[in-house]
């Protein structure tokens, strides 16, 4: 798959939008069960990548998504920042400048295995990772953007009875079943945003 310079900048803007135009949800969300900053961390965070451009959709997509990454983990304070900005950095160390599918199936294996072990999670724990690894399944199994985006959001509503095992909402112990994970919301938004561009693209 191509991205040239326009898909580029409409993929980071598309990115930065879900996670602005969502920031209440989040924040009310990390309010239920954290410390209630998540919307505006993602918020602060994608902000700062937004004013690195144009000058960051000059860069191939690889520099591209580490300098995104690097960008989250400099601006976002929080645990998200370093998770999210891992995820960025390694997708962008593992992707070659124009992917195909295979490519993009072991790119967000690696990525994934980062935040793990940033994380010290595992899927199972009720945080993004309970979004990453079952999104990550589909398209390795060959689903579809729509398919991909779908998992990811039913992901998201399973984090609601999980018990909280990593991060502030595990201080809350049982307290933390009830409530969605907000990182994993935030994730799922994410993802939804990138398939919608990415199959754009590639139908364009
Ligand atoms: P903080 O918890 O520092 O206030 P945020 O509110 O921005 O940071 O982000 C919270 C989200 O980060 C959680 O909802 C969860 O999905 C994710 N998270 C927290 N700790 C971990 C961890 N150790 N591994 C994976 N994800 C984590
Ligand atoms: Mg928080």
């Amino acid at each position: 798959m191509t991205l040239d310079r326009a898909a580029r900048e409409r993929l980071v803007r598309a990115l930065a939008e879900a996670m602005i135009e969502h920031a209440d949800e989040l924040t009310s969300l990390d309010q239920a069960i954290g410390d209630g900053d998540h919307g505006l961390n993602m918020k602060r965070g994608f902000e700062a990548v937004l004013a690195t451009l144009p000058g960051l959709a000059d860069k191939a997509l690889p520099e591209m998504l580490k300098a995104i990454g690097m960008t989250l983990v400099m601006k976002v304070g929080g645990a998200s920042g370093p998770l999210v900005g891992t995820f960025f950095m390694e997708l962008g160390k593992s992707l070659p400048e124009q992917p195909v599918r295979t490519e993009f199936i072991a790119a967000t294996d690696k990525a994934i295995n980062a935040v793990k072990a940033r994380g010290r999670s595992e899927a199972g724990q009720k945080t993004l990772l309970d979004v990453l690894v079952p999104a990550q399944s589909v398209l390795a199994a060959g689903g579809d953007a729509k398919a991909i985006a779908v998992e990811a959001a039913r992901a998201a509503d399973r984090t609601t009875p999980m018990l909280a095992i990593r991060g502030r909402a595990s201080f809350l112990g049982e307290r933390s079943i009830g409530h969605m994970d907000p990182g994993s919301r935030s994730a799922s938004l994410l993802i939804a945003a990138a398939v919608a561009t990415l199959e754009r693209e590639a139908n364009s």
